[in-house]
């Protein structure tokens, strides 16, 4: 189809789309009847040429829609960037708004996937259960180097009590282990079930765990940095499935080395773009801070995976065509969070 074609307002072109995107997306397409167009590229500047009378397009957590990307969306006349994800730190929402471009999100699809996840990481780097399954195989059932410690008791700290960090709360009081809290806002609700908020200092010092679940913004970036480090318990363990900005790398890694860090869960990279959602097994990775994370017995990576479940892709590609559907009929979101722009 030639660009000048009418513009379609039913289509939407879906970026950054894995077997799974499609397979969700499709299957649950046949109670909306939108027509949908998958490319496997990120969008980018250099990729937004792509779409041809679209006018919205569907993009995730590693898209790049900065003004030039948002100008070149408007020359195409596309009126919404749907994002199906909860994080929108990759849109210029201010020059959405100048060129009257609606941006909607996912604000919660399902928190218990992440905090779920977040608990997996930590049982995992406490237990050690990756090392145990593969020494198994190779008929060694032997203990040693695989010590681990008790859950109970121990003080978990949580940085945002949103959605996510609020059901991550409840995971941890159910395991035992004593909660604290830093957010901007206090929870009422999450004190009644016995978690304490405290400054972010307070966090830093008093955590065996500390476990990151606010947003990517100005006032969180590399809120883990030499400083937070210096403050944080011996054999601290940190847990990232937030967004990879949230930590400075270089300074992890140095506290890695000197043993200060204990453990490091990281589910998001700082140059993760690059990386993840691909398979790169043939190829030889110029990042050397994701090599050198991955060569510590005591990190575990797992790549952006933490909402990777059935329920939080049914929910994903339900909302997603919901806030379009809504969008387009109506030009709002009944859910006020979902509606960036
Ligand atoms: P949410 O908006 O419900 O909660 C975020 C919380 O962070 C809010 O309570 C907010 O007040 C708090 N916050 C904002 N600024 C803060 C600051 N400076 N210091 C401390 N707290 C602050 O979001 P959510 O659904 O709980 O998601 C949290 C983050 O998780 C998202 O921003 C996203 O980046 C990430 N996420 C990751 C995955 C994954 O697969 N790894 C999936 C979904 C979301």
């Amino acid at each position: 189809m030639s660009s000048s074609a009418a513009l379609n307002t039913n289509k939407i072109a879906f970026f950054s789309t894995q077997a799974y995107d499609k397979t969700f997306f499709n299957k649950y397409n046949k109670d909306f009847d939108f027509q949908l167009e998958f490319f496997e590229t990120q969008l980018n500047p250099q990729t937004v040429s792509l779409i041809e009378n679209a006018s919205i397009v569907c993009v995730f957590v590693n898209d790049i829609i900065n003004a030039t990307v948002i100008e070149q969306l408007a020359e195409k006349k596309v009126k919404i960037i749907a994002l199906r994800c909860a994080g929108f730190n990759n849109v210029d929402l201010e020059a959405a708004k100048k060129y009257n471009i609606k941006v909607c999100r996912v604000p919660a699809y399902s928190p218990q996937a992440v905090a779920e996840h977040a608990m997996a990481m930590i049982l995992t780097l406490n237990r050690k259960t990756h090392k145990a399954y593969n020494r198994v195989r190779e008929q060694n059932f032997s203990l040693n180097g695989l010590l681990g410690f008790d859950l109970f008791g121990k003080t978990i700290g949580i940085i945002g009590t949103g959605n996510i960090g609020k059901a991550f709360a409840k995971i941890a009081l159910g395991f035992g282990c004593k909660v604290l809290a830093y957010d901007i806002i206090e929870n009422d609700e999450m004190v009644k079930d016995g978690v304490s908020f405290v400054t972010l200092d307070e966090i830093f010092k008093s955590s065996d765990i500390i476990s990151l679940h606010c947003p990517l913004n100005n006032q969180t970036k590399h809120i883990i940095n030499k400083k937070s480090i210096d403050l944080m318990k011996e054999h601290v363990m940190i847990i990232n499935t937030s967004r990879g900005g949230l930590i400075e790398t270089a300074c992890v890694i140095e506290g890695l080395k000197q043993g200060k860090i204990g453990y490091l869960g990281i589910d998001v990279y700082e140059q993760e773009e690059k990386l993840f959602f691909r398979d790169l097994s043939e190829d030889i990775i110029q990042d050397d801070d994701i090599q050198r994370l991955m060569s510590f017995p005591n990190v575990l990576v797992t790549a952006h995976q933490a909402f990777f479940t059935n329920e939080a892709l049914t929910q994903i590609a339900l909302i997603t065509f919901n806030n379009i559907k809504s969008l387009l009929t109506t030009g709002e979101i009944e859910n006020k969070a979902a509606l960036l722009v």
